[in-house]
């Protein structure tokens, strides 16, 4: 059996774990959030990175900081995981959805502007399968219309865009360490603050609202109620896991490289016979292989496909019924201009399995299975 996922597991968990423990600090804000967000920042330049309880948590963090009150409006592509959308409706705004670009699934830079109005107050662009949105215009859009951009960049840990980090090039960056994402703690992600302005509020959001970090740096004599605020802290004991994982990034992310290489190098004659489509990286784009998926026909196909594999006990998954199709989805936002590529590609893409330490001949497998359905 091959399953779709594995949690990632280096080694060293259950030492830096053990250490937590005897150090008798297990909440949050201990040696290993610490060494997290050092680390965090180290792989990406980032000005400041919290460790939070959830990539979800991270993007409520990112809306409270932006100031996103009742009314505003919020862009953002329909192809993407409900938290997206969820914190900023939090905060009351309407969600404005945008079409995306059939090549990388993500938010077509080239739309965003039509979306625009008096009200529209941020764009969150998201770097789907951790390939990155074209930044420099959805930057240039931002710059011009006064609205923050917020990276959901929960796919898009050690990727890159010309040389930037993910989740650095907007005002926040928004990662994910869900035991599905590259790397892990279970549940848990991590906020990127790349404007020294908001580097105080945010600790203080993260601390219940209160300016608890900075009674901890004895820079004032007492803690209180400041602000909005709520429990954004990780436990130490995740974080310890977490770190195991990104002491040394390049373990995890050169053995999925291999894996995703390796998938599209035998799928390629496929493609090449206008059997499926695979991915696309944009020149400039840097990309962590977080996802390898291929395109079918159709829906039917794909579920064809699913049920071809899974006799032979391989796991694939499809994800992401557009938002905007779904109840809240409809409730809480519109769709701006036409929905030409979301629902038709979102119905064709299967994930095949990848995670690390996936094996070559596993892949080679898999990608047997996959030739032999078309067969
Ligand atoms: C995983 C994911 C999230 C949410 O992260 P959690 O840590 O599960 O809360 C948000 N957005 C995208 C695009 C994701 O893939």
């Amino acid at each position: 059996m091959i399953s779709f996922n594995v949690p990632p597991y280096v080694g060293n968990e259950e030492k830096y774990i053990k250490e937590a423990i005897e150090s008798r600090k297990i909440c949050g804000d201990g040696g290993f959030t610490k060494k997290c967000n050092a680390k965090l920042e180290e792989m990406t330049g980032a000005k400041k990175a919290l460790i939070t309880t959830s990539g979800t948590s991270a993007l409520e963090m990112a809306s409270l900081l932006a100031g996103i009150k009742e009314g505003d409006e919020v862009i953002m592509p329909s192809y993407t995981f409900v938290s997206t959308a969820n914190a900023f409706v939090l905060r009351g705004a309407k969600i404005v959805f945008v079409d995306i670009r059939p090549d990388t699934m993500n938010i077509d830079e080239n739309l965003i502007e039509n979306a625009v109005t008096p009200l529209t107050k941020a764009i969150v662009p998201v770097h789907y399968a951790g390939v990155s949105c074209e930044m420099d215009k959805i930057l240039e859009i931002g710059e011009k219309h006064g609205l923050s951009v917020i990276e959901d960049a929960a796919q898009g840990v050690n990727a890159f865009y010309k040389g930037r980090a993910l989740g650095t090039m907007g005002d926040f960056g928004c990662f994910s360490f869900h035991e599905t994402k590259n790397y892990s703690m279970g549940e848990g992600g991590a906020i990127l603050i790349n404007n020294e302005k908001d580097v105080e509020r945010a600790e203080i959001i993260r601390e219940k609202g209160t300016n608890r970090s900075k009674f901890f740096r004895g820079q004032v004599d007492k803690y209180t109620w400041v602000d909005l605020g709520s429990s954004y802290l990780q436990s130490e004991l995740n974080c310890a896991y977490l770190y195991a994982q990104i002491e040394d990034p390049e373990l995890i992310n050169q053995n999925r490289l291999r894996a995703w290489d390796m998938y599209r190098e035998l799928l390629s004659p496929l493609r090449d016979n206008g059997r499926l489509e695979l991915p696309t990286i944009p020149e400039g784009c840097v990309h962590n292989a977080h996802m390898f998926y291929i395109k079918l026909k159709d829906i039917d196909e794909r579920s064809a496909m699913i049920k071809h594999l899974r006799k032979y006990e391989i796991g694939s998954v499809f994800h992401y019924i557009p938002l905007h199709s779904s109840p809240a989805g409809q409730r809480f936002g519109r769709f701006a201009g036409e929905d030409v590529f979301t629902t038709r590609e979102s119905e064709r893409l299967l994930r095949l399995p990848l995670y690390y330490g996936l094996r070559l001949d596993e892949v080679e497998f898999i990608c047997e299975k996959v030739k032999e359905f078309f067969k």
